[in-house]
């Protein structure tokens, strides 16, 4: 029999009157012929008033403590959930996580899932209950209770589907994922469907229906989410490996306001300085967001990245020590600029994509600061007060308000397969760990810089629309920005056959545009790391950079995103690169992934 698993948020169980409605609709499955597993989150803002309470006896309550404090939110949901069943006349029971056999390890406050039992509510599935799971909390090894960190609720729900090959509904007070953030953008629309990876770079930029690792969890189990309301019955949005229109280049765009930037100058350009700084950041507990190096002239390079707002100070505090050291000259820092980006899987198969962001922007004389774009996701830096600005001006660039011919019409999710034992009994082990599943060197491209371009805004947009139209594909593009100076730098790679062609069309742009210099490499070899769960282990990058520094590996030029990093070295030293990378992340290959 399929079984479906109903997530209900704490919006939609914060009365009982809510509650009453949401164990209809579990009831309503069940009579359609599924079984049903409910996960809830805690009523309305219970967790919240659980926080406060703890911080009006201590500013900084033990860890253990507060994940016994927090569970008690979902506890009290479940238990009535399970009545507003019975009172309904149909099967319940209620369970925390400890009683489900969620395990987890011992982070208190974001403890990781290692192995979820499904025996206990089979049995009770089978026997006619609706099972009512308490969303957010787990045990660990000695029985303390843990939680999975704020938002946890849909991780748990996600999670019981995978394995219990169940589809997953998340009822939530928004009807689906829309192209951008409403509050933001007026015109934004939902979408019908929307791909794993699509979603997993948006949540992370903040338009978080879903929270991150859930989704990561979705795409590694193949879990097929249907995002809806609970207030509605209408068809919400389909979370799958499928995009509502894969042949349009930009399905969405979100803004990440708080971001701050620092940029390292006179980066002594040798193997091991990105290790350096990044570990030195990552032993601070800080999660960089946004990573930006440009190839160097005369041996020294920029790299500039983001953080969030709240964060710079710690940030500087732990990369000033690093920089004396490194010999570097020049830190600063701004903390009062936005990231803009927008995302879609079939931006890779096209071109022209980023500069009409480029140009969106521009006509709006908004400048760019940073700019990284990886396979599906172009992100930009602003200043703040052109955030909004920046953001409803890529939407209606990108037309992303009105639905295209193409998209995909809505209809339910399958379910998985009921999985075969011992694949299920695969998927109880490790969980969440870290999943690489790609390592890939790319031997086909030459990489171009330009240095001491005006800092103005039109220009991004003006040099990749002359690139376009000679027909090069650009791949990976980077600019950073050098505070105290009226000139930025701007990377980027193309096919080795269109090096020459590139620089051909640059030199005739030098009237237009005027910069200083370009420096180019015409074989440079791309490495990338891609997987699954590189955002909440954030020691990817490190483990990458260092892999790399251990090998005497000089990095030309990194970008970063939620699902894989990149990094572009010279040519001769793809293949010991590569070998580098395997066996940095021997350990974590090739685990059991379905994409
Ligand atoms: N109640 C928890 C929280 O508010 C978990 C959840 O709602 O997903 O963070
Ligand atoms: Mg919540």
């Amino acid at each position: 029999m399929s079984i479906i698993v109903q997530k209900f948020g704490g919006t939609s169980v914060a009365t009982t009157e809510k509650i009453l409605s949401a164990a209809k609709k579990a009831i309503k499955a069940q009579q359609e012929g599924h079984q049903v597993v409910m996960v809830v989150s805690a009523m309305g803002k219970n967790t919240d008033v659980l926080v406060s309470l703890a911080h009006e006896l201590m500013d900084r309550p033990p860890a253990r403590e507060m994940d016994m404090l927090l569970s008690t939110g979902e506890q009290v949901s479940v238990a009535l959930t399970a009545m507003a069943i019975m009172s309904l006349g149909h099967k319940a029971v209620s369970l925390t996580g400890a009683q489900i056999g969620i395990r987890t390890d011992n982070v208190f406050g974001k403890a990781r899932i290692i192995s979820i039992s499904t025996d206990r509510m089979q049995k009770l599935l089978d026997d006619g209950n609706i099972v009512i799971a308490a969303g957010f909390q787990g045990i660990d090894e000695e029985f303390n209770i843990t939680t999975l960190g704020r938002g946890g609720s849909d991780t748990t729900a996600v999670s019981l589907a995978a394995v219990l090959g169940a589809s997953c509904e998340i009822y939530t007070d928004v009807d689906g994922v829309y192209t951008a953030d409403p509050r933001v953008v007026s015109t934004a629309r939902k979408v019908t469907h929307t791909s794993y990876d699509e979603m997993l770079e948006m949540a992370s930029l903040g338009a978080g229906v879903m929270h991150s690792r859930s989704i990561e969890f979705a795409k590694k189990f193949n879990v097929p989410v249907h995002v809806r309301s609970s207030q509605e019955d209408t068809t919400g949005t389909i979370i799958s490996t499928v995009s509502e229109d894969p042949t349009r280049g930009v399905s969405g765009a979100a803004v990440t306001m708080d971001e701050a930037r620092i940029t390292l100058s006179g980066v002594p350009d040798k193997p091991g300085t990105s290790n350096a700084i990044f570990s030195a950041i990552a032993r601070a507990n800080i999660t960089v967001d946004m990573i930006v190096q440009d190839a160097g002239v005369g041996g020294i390079s920029n790299i500039s990245f983001t953080v969030p707002s709240a964060e710079l100070a710690p940030t500087l505090e732990a990369v000033q020590p690093i920089a004396e050291q490194l010999g570097i000259q020049n830190i600063t820092s701004r903390d009062n600029v936005s990231k803009i980006s927008v995302v879609g899987i079939g931006m890779a198969e096209q071109s022209g994509v980023s500069d009409r962001m480029f140009r969106a922007l521009s006509d709006k004389s908004i400048n760019i600061h940073m700019i990284t774009t990886s396979q599906i996701k172009i992100s930009v830096l602003v200043d703040r007060d052109q955030a909004l600005e920046a953001i409803n001006a890529v939407h209606q660039t990108f037309e992303l308000d009105a639905t295209s011919s193409d998209a995909v019409p809505a209809e339910s999710p399958q379910a998985t397969p009921a999985a075969d034992p011992a694949a299920a009994a695969n998927k109880l082990q490790g969980m969440e760990e870290l999943a690489i599943t790609d390592i890939a060197l790319d031997s086909t491209q030459a990489s171009i810089s330009i240095h001491g371009v005006p800092d103005t805004p039109g220009i991004a947009a003006t040099i990749f629309e002359t690139v376009a139209q000679e027909n090069i594909i650009v791949d990976m593009i980077i600019q950073s920005y050098l505070d105290d100076s009226e000139f930025a730098s701007l990377s980027f790679t193309v096919q080795r056959e269109d090096h020459q062609r590139t620089l051909d069309v640059l030199q005739d742009m030098q009237s237009e545009v005027s910069f200083q210099e370009v420096a180019s490499n015409p074989a440079v070899a791309k490495l990338s790391v891609s997987g699954i769960g590189l955002r909440s282990h954030t020691g990817v990058a490190i483990r990458m950079f260092q892999s790399l520094a251990e090998a005497g590996m000089n990095i030309e030029m990194i970008n970063t995103s939620e699902v894989r990093v990149n990094v572009v070295v010279d040519d001769s030293q793809g293949d010991s690169g590569l070998k580098a990378l395997t066996q940095a992340f021997e350990d974590v290959m090739g685990r059991q992934v379905n994409i």
